[in-house]
């Protein structure tokens, strides 16, 4: 099995200069964190044995020296480029990117630009990956796509291949408010692209439930234990935090750089890493060692902020506005507090090799990480995992994803300077033992879940996630085999009834319930299916009587209405009640659910002959499943003494008579005559008790792959059409 990772980088960066390529590894966390485990594929008992990375190579290739590039990359790099012209990259990275999602989902609205040429890009940058990863794709791949520039591509994938699809967001998710300022179309279909995936992975559990309510706020989609049925498989959400190769840091010889910490009489270094970014909490960082050397004139010339700020994104302009603003803190921190032989914020705005990163992370007594927002953190997890010496303080913002595994350290609120303040003073002094206990704690998780397993634990989970969705998918779809049988038995049967359901089945579902009138196509096909002598056909709805006798009165078919209440048989005029029914129940079930749509905004009650149905699908959908077992609740205890009962779908909760439901309305037809072929075809949850009804040799279908009593189900409305179309034709 191949691993396809698909990212919007590759590992490597492709440049031409003289006319000359080069390629230069990237030392991205991922790409650095990957290796080992990548490394290590082939090797052990995993069912994956390579691997192959798909990305944008960085910069503008021609087409003629595509296929040069390509084969170099694969050959060195074991690396598939997607060339993209610069142009569309620079647009999407520095438009929807980086000034539509990256602010957002790290709660920075303002910073947002909701610009709707952005998100044309952004999905046309998805479809160039789609197309390129087709040609790609071998059918014992699965594929792994990271991050926030890639999040229509699960369901463009799963749209055309079967291959198991993870997606991994290396970002926050933003709580439901702050992710509905999208514009409706694209919340929706990013919503959508990562529900094509078979697992989406989060750093934390907080951003999975973000993630989830989302879902449930905007698709109207719920999930059981994080797991959500799509058409065609299961989308699980689940938790994945991220770590680094702890090995490396901890072990890792970094001479002849100093990696001492300074002794007696020199000052104590504080030191900070991040890329240049608003969401890294920079100048609060800054304003609060400066409130520390306010507050604490015993620790001048005694202590230094040693800031590495790597340049990052340099053509946003509010990465350029964070610049300045940074530069000119730093001098006036510096000139306010700093003398001859003390500069007491040292910048290097640069970004430095791992080696020298380690070495500085040891000669560190305390590392002061102030994130407004980030999706983990990982220097947090580098900071503690190098301290060969155990000795050291963290302090992290409560804000990083690394915080929620990193309790021994100091968590800070970086919105409160005064306690960034306390925290640098609180941590120049915590006894050296307590820092070893608490360092030893975090370096032993660190290094249990590592890179490697987290991605070994990330892609077994995809293995088996996918599995288990496609046999339940598969094992009930009508396959050509089994449709070949079903018209077999239909063939040959003298006599055949055929139960069909109308909303879902014949026609599709509608918006707007009255203009869901059948088309002549359908007419005509009901009618000649109902010609054949020997063929029943029974039209099984939950409308009422009214509208099923005008779109389909003048055929000669077998109309049922309100699940079952009401029945016209074919060739008579005139409806009647499938039993004596009484409507005097309604008189004490209407006043409560008038009471509990004034409650529910949305809410509204449809009032038939011998039924109530109380519809939510339009009202606040978790205001409507808090209330929903209390309305169910209710009608049960008034139902409990009359000759009614309370049946609760899908969005909808009805009351109707007992013994009225499709289930006794198809005993009813059964038992009439012998039948040697049975068809039922169904679309909703009512139809599941005509389902549960139908003797053994019953063909039952539910349209929609979902969970049902059906024997079988195909994918869609048009399917059952197909399936119909046949029977008549006697293909
Ligand atoms: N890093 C580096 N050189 C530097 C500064 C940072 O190689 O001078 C690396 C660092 O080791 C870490 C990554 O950049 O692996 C930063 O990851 P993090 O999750 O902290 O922040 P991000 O930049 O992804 O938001």
């Amino acid at each position: 099995m191949r691993l396809l990772i698909v990212s919007n980088r590759l590992p490597v960066s492709v440049s031409k200069q003289n006319g000359e390529f080069t390629m230069t590894k990237s030392a991205g966390g991922l790409v650095s964190g990957l290796s080992d485990y990548l490394a290590s594929l082939g090797k052990g008992t995993s069912d994956v044995s390579e691997y192959i990375w798909m990305g944008w190579p960085g910069s503008n290739i021609e087409k003629e020296e595509e296929d040069y590039v390509r084969q170099k990359v694969q050959q060195e790099f074991r690396a598939s480029p997607v060339f993209l012209s610069k142009k569309l990259m620079d647009k999407v990275y520095l438009g929807f990117c980086n000034r539509t999602i990256w602010p957002l989902f790290h709660y920075f609205p303002n910073y947002a630009r909701f610009e709707l040429e952005y998100w044309h890009e952004y999905k046309r940058m998805n479809e160039v990956f789609r197309d390129e990863l087709l040609k790609e794709i071998r059918e014992d791949d699965i594929l792994w796509v990271h991050d926030y520039h890639l999040m229509l591509l699960p369901a463009m994938l799963r749209e055309k291949v079967s291959n198991p699809i993870g997606f991994f967001l290396h970002i926050p998710f933003p709580s439901y408010e702050m992710f509905r300022m999208l514009h409706k179309e694209s919340r929706t279909e990013i919503l959508e692209g990562l529900l094509g995936a078979d697992l989406v992975g989060f750093h934390t559990h907080d951003y999975a439930q973000h993630f989830l309510r989302c879902v449930l706020r905007i698709l109207g989609m719920e999930n059981h234990m994080g797991k959500i049925a799509m058409p065609d498989h299961t989308a699980e959400v689940s938790t994945f935090p991220m770590g680094i190769d702890f090995q490396k840091f901890h072990t890792m010889d970094v001479s002849p750089h100093p990696s001492e910490k300074p002794g007696r009489g020199k000052p104590k270094m504080v030191l900070s890493v991040d890329r240049l970014d608003y969401s890294k909490g920079i100048i609060n960082r800054l304003k609060g060692f400066e409130l520390f050397l306010k507050k604490h004139p015993e620790w001048h010339g005694k202590v230094c902020l040693n800031m590495v700020v790597v340049p990052s994104r340099t053509g946003v302009g509010s990465y350029r506005k964070i610049k300045s603003q940074l530069d000119e803190l730093v001098g006036q921190v510096n000139g306010n507090f700093g003398n001859m032989t003390w500069t007491p914020v040292i910048y290097q705005y640069t970004s430095l090799p791992h080696k020298e990163l380690i070495a500085q992370y040891r000669m560190s007594h305390v590392a002061l990480l102030t994130p407004l927002r980030d999706g983990m953190n990982l220097v947090a997890k580098e900071y503690i995992a190098s301290l060969t010496d155990h000795k050291g303080v963290l302090i992290i913002s409560e804000f990083a994803g690394a915080a929620k595994e990193m309790s021994e350290s100091v968590v800070i609120n970086p919105n409160n300077i005064d306690e960034i303040a306390d925290a640098i003073a609180e941590a120049l002094t915590i006894p050296v033992r307590d820092q070893v206990r608490g360092n030893r704690i975090m370096q032993r998780r660190l290094k249990r879940y590592d890179v490697t397993k987290w991605a070994s634990d990330f892609v077994s989970v995809l293995l088996k996630t996918s599995k288990v969705s496609r046999e339940s998918a598969s094992r009930k779809l009508l396959n050509a085999a089994t449709r070949k049988e079903l018209l077999d038995n239909y063939r040959r049967a003298g006599s055949r009834i055929i139960l069909v359901n109308y909303d879902g089945t014949l026609v599709p579902y509608s918006k707007y319930p009255s203009s869901a009138e059948p088309t002549e196509g359908l007419r005509s096909l009901l009618s000649g299916l109902e010609s054949d002598a020997n063929t029943d056909i029974v039209i099984i709805s939950g409308r009422g009587k009214d509208e099923l006798e005008e779109w389909l009165g003048d055929l000669s078919l077998n109309l049922t209405a309100e699940h079952g209440s009401w029945i016209r048989d074919s060739g008579k005029k005139g409806w009647r009640l499938l039993k004596p029914l009484s409507s005097e129940w309604k008189e004490e079930v209407l006043p409560t659910l008038e009471m509990y749509t004034d409650r529910l905004p949305g809410s509204y009650i449809q009032e038939r002959d011998y039924s109530v149905a109380w519809h939510y699908h339009k009202a606040d959908i978790e205001h409507a499943s808090q209330l929903v077992k209390e309305v169910n609740d209710h009608l049960l205890s008034i139902v409990t003494n009359i000759s009614a009962h309370v049946l609760h779908g899908s969005k909808v909760i009805e009351v109707s008579n007992s013994g009225i439901n499709k289930g006794e309305l198809a005993m009813h037809w059964l038992s009439r005559k012998e039948y040697d072929f049975i068809l039922a075809i169904g679309a909703g949850w009512s139809d599941e008790l005509l389902f549960q009804t139908m003797p053994d040799h019953a063909w039952s279908v539910r349209v929609g792959l979902t969970q049902t009593a059906a024997r079988f189900v195909v994918r869609e409305q048009g399917d059952a059409i197909h399936l119909l179309e046949s029977l008549r034709q006697g293909e």
